[in-house]
C-alpha cells in the first residue's frame, strides 16, 4: 500500500506505529482508572543549602505503580496525560496530595519547609489553572509561600506575553516559582529577567558534563558558572539538579551555587521515609 500511494502520502501500516498506538490507548485507560484508585503516589526528594548544609525543602515527584504493568515512568505517563486531556486532573491530584502532605507534616510538628511540584506547560496554559491552584491552597490551608511550582522554559514558547502575565499573577498570590531543567530550552539568559521566578534549576545534563576530574574549561563547567553568575546577579536562587558525585558538589560549592539536589544526597523517597530521615 505504501508504495502504491506514492511519495507524498503517509504510510498507514507501519507495524510499530500500531503497537505504540494500542499501548498508548491502553495506558490512557489505565491512567484514567489510576487517578481515582490509589495507584499514584508522591515521592519526595530533598534539597540542601550548599553553605549551611541544611535541608531547604523537597521536590514532589509523581509515581505510578500499576497492578500488572508495574512501575510506569513519569516521563511516559505525563506525555500520555497531556495527549489525552488528563493532565489537568493529574496535576490537580499532584498539587492536592503535596499540599495535604505538608499539612499532615505540620500537624506532626515537622519542619515547615516548602515543597515543589512540577507543572507541565500544557497544564499551565489551561484556563482553569489559577482558579484550581487557589482552591487547592484554600481548601488545604497551606500558605502559598510553602508551595513552589517548577515550570520549564517550554511554557513560554506559546503565548509568551499571556504566559508571563499568568506567571506574575501566580507569583503575586505568594506561590513561589522555579524554572526547571534550565539550559535545555530556547530561552536566553537575558530572557530570564522577564521571568517572575525566584529559583533557577540547572539541568542535570550540565552537572553530568562537569566530569569526574572537574575540568574547569569543559562545556558543563562553562555553562554552570555562567548560569550561577548571571542568575545570582538577577537575584535568583540557583539549584543544581542531579548531583551524583562528590566532585560535582565540590565544584558547585566553589562556584557559590545556592542549593543542590540529587542521588549524592538522596533519591526521591516515599513520604514516611522522607519524614523519618529529614523530619
Ligand atoms: P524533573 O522535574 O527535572 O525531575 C528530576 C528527575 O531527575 C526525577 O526523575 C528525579 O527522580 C531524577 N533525579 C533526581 N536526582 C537525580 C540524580 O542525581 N541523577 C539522575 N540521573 N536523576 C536524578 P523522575 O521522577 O523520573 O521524573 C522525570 C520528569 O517527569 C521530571 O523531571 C518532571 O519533568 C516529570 N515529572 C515528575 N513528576 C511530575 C509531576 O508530578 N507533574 C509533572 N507535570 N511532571 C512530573
Ligand atoms: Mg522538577
Ligand atoms: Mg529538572
Ligand atoms: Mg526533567
Amino acid at each position: 500500500l505504501a508504495k502504491a500511494a506514492g511519495k507524498n502520502t503517509f504510510r498507514f501500516f507501519e507495524p510499530h506505529m500500531n503497537v505504540d498506538a494500542v499501548q498508548r490507548q491502553q495506558l490512557q485507560n489505565a491512567l484514567r482508572a489510576a487517578l481515582g484508585s490509589g495507584q499514584l503516589a508522591l515521592h519526595y526528594q530533598p534539597k540542601f543549602d550548599l553553605r549551611s548544609g541544611q535541608l531547604t525543602g523537597s521536590e514532589a515527584l509523581v509515581r505510578w505503580h500499576h497492578p500488572t504493568l508495574g512501575h510506569v515512568p513519569p516521563a511516559r505517563f505525563i506525555a500520555i496525560a497531556e495527549d489525552f486531556g488528563l493532565i489537568g486532573a493529574l496535576g490537580r491530584w499532584v498539587r492536592e496530595a503535596a499540599c495535604a502532605q505538608m499539612v499532615a507534616w505540620q500537624r506532626q510538628g515537622r519542619a515547615a519547609a516548602h515543597t515543589a511540584v512540577n507543572v507541565s506547560a500544557q497544564e499551565l496554559h489551561q484556563n482553569s489553572f489559577e482558579a484550581d491552584l487557589l482552591r487547592t491552597l484554600q481548601e488545604t490551608g497551606v500558605a502559598p509561600e510553602r508551595l513552589q511550582l517548577e515550570i520549564t522554559e517550554g511554557v513560554l514558547l506559546r503565548d509568551t506575553d499571556a504566559a508571563l502575565a499568568k506567571l506574575s499573577r501566580i507569583r503575586d498570590m505568594g506561590v513561589r516559582l522555579a524554572i526547571d531543567d534550565f539550559g535545555t530550552g530556547y530561552s536566553s539568559l537575558s530572557y530570564l529577567r522577564r521571568l517572575p521566578v525566584d529559583t533557577i534549576k540547572i539541568d542535570q545534563s550540565f552537572i553530568r558534563e562537569l566530569g569526574r576530574d572537574n575540568d574547569i574549561d569543559g562545556a558543563g563547567a562553562v555553562i554552570v558558572r555562567a548560569v550561577i553568575g548571571m542568575g545570582q546577579s538577577m537575584g535568583r536562587r540557583i539549584v543544581a539538579e542531579g548531583v551524583e558525585a562528590q566532585a560535582e558538589l565540590d565544584f558547585l560549592r566553589r562556584q557559590d551555587c545556592d542549593e543542590a539536589q540529587g542521588y549524592w544526597f538522596s533519591a526521591a523517597l516515599p513520604a514516611a521515609e522522607f519524614a523519618s530521615r529529614y523530619g
